[in-house]
């Protein structure tokens, strides 16, 4: 397999890292090596900060923060399209870096830059609207009195994002930061760190005041954890793991900070007998294949009713074997790799565990014949999961689909919300009414009937249970860098 972008990752790929709208050197020499997972080839090599530099990055956007606190949304918004723009001009290379770096198909690229340059549009306009929204009026009961309501930023921040869409997430905190008025610390993946130095590029590009937007690469143990320690933030929005988001929790406890945290999910999809199959077989696979699994979304339970079961899995059966996994840059590819080594053996010990725990392997469950390089595994599927079980109990984060039945809506509903998560859920069904029904008994933060997967910068992400705390996207998104500050005045004629 040829990877087409060497150059363009070369390129992007600096030991450098981007501090008070500069790119300079970490104070050590470390550095380290990103890897493409469809080839495991060499793209090239970032820095590993430290402590040290974070600090100096905080210090930029702590000095930053006044300036850009008092610009008008107006100002704000015009940067943010401006950066909009600038990923849409790049939208190809862009694409093409995230794809080497993340394995993703390219297809699905596209998809996620589309997601950046949407969400950087709608911050501009949340923005604009924020000018117009300031020292409004609050009614209250007595004459006496005049309240208005102000929204300011909540400070300088730092945002920590996840391998698994590196653009998106960024973009999900980034823009609201900065048009809520925040300066921003991001530290991304250290897998997968590609795309925000590219994204920082195009920043640096639409001449940002510095130390507005800093970007900090190196691993989650020195500058995800200094910067989550560091007192001169006021908030840390986190994107990742359950174990790591409750320890980014308990730290920013120490000084009170704030915290964001889009966490882990063992979402359910639910496939009534009255459902259209054909759809419910598309949306079944894109809710577990769609990014080779690794989604916090993943619908990577599903629950089907008794009478249709048989025959759905049969044809579930037939349309997973048709799955073209492979080159993600090949245009016919459905499924590329996944993202890293490490991630790869953790699947393949899931599917492991699956194995051992009783649950029958349907189809897959190994490396695709013919592709002997790379981090491929088929599309998985285990039916007659032990609800006990690790693999039905615990986020995967790869191509496993684990297949139980249930009798009856209540007992959907049951077995839907027996998870320690709760981040979203899909059903499929013919009955409007069963489906306002359904979805408003499942512990979730989005239910998405007869669709999946399909997300909008006006509609909130985010759950409940271990799945979050807070929401992104939305208004809401912006909330979360704000405080809210009310000035009540007695009124001159009362006084
Ligand atoms: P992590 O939670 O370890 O990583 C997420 C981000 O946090 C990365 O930028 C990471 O840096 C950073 N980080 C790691 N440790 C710390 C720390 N102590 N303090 C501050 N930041 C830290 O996820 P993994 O990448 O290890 O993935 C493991 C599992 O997490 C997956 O298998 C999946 O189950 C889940 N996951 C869930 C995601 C979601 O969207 N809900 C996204 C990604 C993973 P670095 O990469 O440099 O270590």
């Amino acid at each position: 397999m040829k990877n087409t972008l060497l150059t363009t990752s070369h390129a992007v790929a600096r030991p450098q890292i981007y501090i008070g709208g500069k790119w300079c050197n970490a104070q050590s020499d470390q550095r380290a090596n990103i890897i493409n997972p469809s080839t495991e080839e060499f793209l090239g090599e970032v820095a590993m900060a430290g402590a040290a530099d974070v600090d100096t990055a905080v210090a930029a956007a702590v000095a930053a923060q006044a300036g850009w606190a008092a610009t008008s949304g107006q100002i704000r918004a015009g940067y943010l399209r401006a950066i909009a723009e600038g990923v849409s001009a790049q939208r190809t290379q862009l694409a093409h870096l995230q794809t080497a770096n993340n394995g993703k198909p390219l297809s699905e690229s596209m998809i996620d830059v589309d997601d950046v340059i949407a969400t950087f549009h709608y911050y501009a306009d949340l923005a604009v609207e924020l000018d117009a929204q300031q020292d409004q009026l609050v009614p209250l009961p007595s004459a006496d009195y005049r309240a208005t309501l102000r929204r300011e930023p909540c400070g300088v921040v730092g945002l920590i994002v996840p391998w698994n869409f590196p653009m998106v997430t960024t973009a999900w905190k980034v823009a609201p930061a900065l048009a809520a008025g925040c300066a921003v610390v991001l530290k991304p993946s250290e897998i997968t760190p590609l795309p925000e130095l590219a994204l920082a590029a195009i920043i640096d590009q639409v001449a940002l005041p510095a130390g507005v937007f800093n970007l900090v690469t190196g691993s989650g143990t020195e500058v995800g954890a200094a910067l989550v320690a560091h007192s001169a933030l006021a908030k840390v929005s986190f994107t990742g793991s359950t174990a790591v988001g409750s320890a980014v929790m308990k730290a920013a406890a120490n000084d009170l900070k704030g915290v964001s945290l889009e966490l882990g999910g063992k979402s359910a999809a639910l496939v009534f007998a009255d459902a259209d199959i054909e759809q419910a077989l598309d949306i079944v696979c894109g809710g577990i294949f769609f990014n080779c699994g690794q989604m916090c979304s993943a619908t990577s339970r599903l629950l089907v009713e008794k009478s249709i079961a048989e025959n759905f899995i049969a044809r579930l059966k037939q349309r997973i074997d048709t799955i073209v996994v492979g080159d993600p840059l090949a245009e016919a590819t459905q499924m590329g790799p996944i993202t890293s080594a490490q991630q790869y053996r953790r699947v393949q010990d899931y599917i492991a565990q699956g194995l051992a725990s009783g649950a029958q392997l349907l189809t897959g469950g190994g490396r695709p014949d013919g592709l002997e390089k790379g981090y491929f595994l088929m599309p998985t599927v285990f039916t007659d999961v032990p609800l006990d079980s690790a693999i039905w109990r615990e986020e995967i984060f790869g191509p496993v689909l684990c297949i139980n039945t249930f009798e009856n809506e209540e007992e959907a509903i049951r077995l839907a919300n027996h998870s320690e998560f709760g981040l979203v859920a899909t059903l499929v069904t013919g009955d409007t009414t069963r489906a306002k029904r359904v979805s408003a008994a499942l512990q979730v933060g989005l239910v998405w009937v007869n669709s999946g997967q399909v997300i909008f910068p006006q509609t909130s992400w985010g759950g409940m249970k271990k799945s979050s705390i807070g929401r992104e996207l939305g208004p809401w998104g912006l909330h979360a860098f704000q405080e809210i500050k009310h000035v009540i005045f007695g009124m001159p004629e009362r006084a």
